[in-house]
């Protein structure tokens, strides 16, 4: 079968790490055409300052990636949904959820694909977590997700301003792992935001969950930027039969009561675009925004601490 056409719209660093390079090597999908603010291209083929721009010259091209930072991604979807484009977006799907809910009546109008991505749900050790919960219930699950923002974001000062979710653009994709691997809904009971005194966003947050499940689970998260070394990307969880679990790497590796149960290479974008060329077929969307919904609550209920002022 013909490859699919697909322009992308933001070339930053997740495009040029993951996005092109997996798209290159794919039989589903072909670049057909990019969109550059700063004019960067790709493989020689056609590159536009704006979306416009693109939908005016190439409209044989149905589909685009939405790979900018989140707070211009309601606008830009918005638009490529009214051009009759399908629509894939990076995480998170939109800035504020009424923006999410938004994208999805319309593109639902419109008969058109919205595939909001959460990568890191697209490991074969976060599934094996969660037919292992599914089997043996919830005892608790401790998150801990720390990095060096200065390591993982340098530069990024979208990061620090209101709706670029600071430790939350992370963090969020730990909540997107949380929420499928759970065989219940968490609700965010409280949260500690830690704010840099010069930053819009937190630098660091801490989340106790609750959930309507009978046992009441001990669901906690801890969040932090300032983290020195290593990246720590890994869930301590504990079964209700006793069993205890520890999925790290981002949900790459599982270890099952001490030992090894699966660890694959990360090809979460593999997987990602594999799912949207099957949503493509099918004509569905896929729109969950239940990790998005969690960061929105601990917004809601978080208490706010300051620390010292950030500087790069
Ligand atoms: P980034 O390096 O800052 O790149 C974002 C790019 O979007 C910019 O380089 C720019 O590309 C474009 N852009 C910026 N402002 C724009 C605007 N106002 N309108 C249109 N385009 C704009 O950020 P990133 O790390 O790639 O992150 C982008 C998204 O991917 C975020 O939501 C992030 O959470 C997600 N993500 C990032 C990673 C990661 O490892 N970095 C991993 C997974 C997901 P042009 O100049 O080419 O237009």
């Amino acid at each position: 079968m013909a490859k699919h056409k697909i322009a992308i719209i933001g070339l930053g660093k997740i495009t040029q790490d993951q996005h092109l390079p997996v798209i290159d090597k794919g039989d589903d999908f072909e670049v057909a055409a990019v969109v550059s603010q700063r004019g960067l291209s790709h493989n020689g083929v056609p590159s536009f300052k704006t979306a416009a721009e693109l939908y005016a010259a190439m409209p044989e091209i149905g589909i685009v990636s939405v790979n900018t930072p989140p707070d211009v991604r309601h606008t830009i979807a918005r638009e490529a949904l009214e051009a009759g484009k399908h629509v894939l977006l990076e995480k998170p799907p939109a800035a504020t959820l009424a923006e999410f809910e938004d994208l999805k009546a319309f593109a639902a109008a419109k008969g058109k694909v919205l595939f909001a991505t959460w990568h890191s749900q697209f490991n074969p050790a976060v599934d094996e977590a969660k037919a292992l919960l599914a089997r043996h219930g919830v005892g608790s699950v401790k998150i801990e997700w720390r990095e060096d923002v200065k390591k993982w974001h340098p530069g990024q000062e979208w990061i620090w301003e209101p709706g670029g979710f600071g430790v939350f653009d992370p963090g969020i994709n730990a909540l997107s792992i949380f929420v499928k691997i759970l065989p219940f809904a968490p609700f965010v009971k409280s949260a500690s935001l830690t704010y840099p005194a010069n930053r819009q966003t937190p630098i660091a947050a801490k989340l106790v969950f609750g959930s309507a499940a009978a046992s009441q689970p001990a669901l906690t998260a801890d969040f932090d930027w300032r983290e020195q070394g290593d990246e720590k990307w890994h869930m301590t969880i504990e079964t209700a039969a006793g069993h205890k679990l520890r999925l790290y790497k981002g949900g790459a590796a599982l270890d099952v009561d001490g030992k090894l149960a699966v660890e694959a290479p990360s090809e979460e974008y593999q997987r990602i675009y594999a799912h949207f060329a099957k949503l493509l077929a099918s004509g569905e969307s896929d729109v969950d925004g239940a990790p998005l919904r969690l960061v929105a609550d601990a917004m809601l209920v978080g208490r706010r601490e300051e620390t010292e002022a950030f500087v790069w």
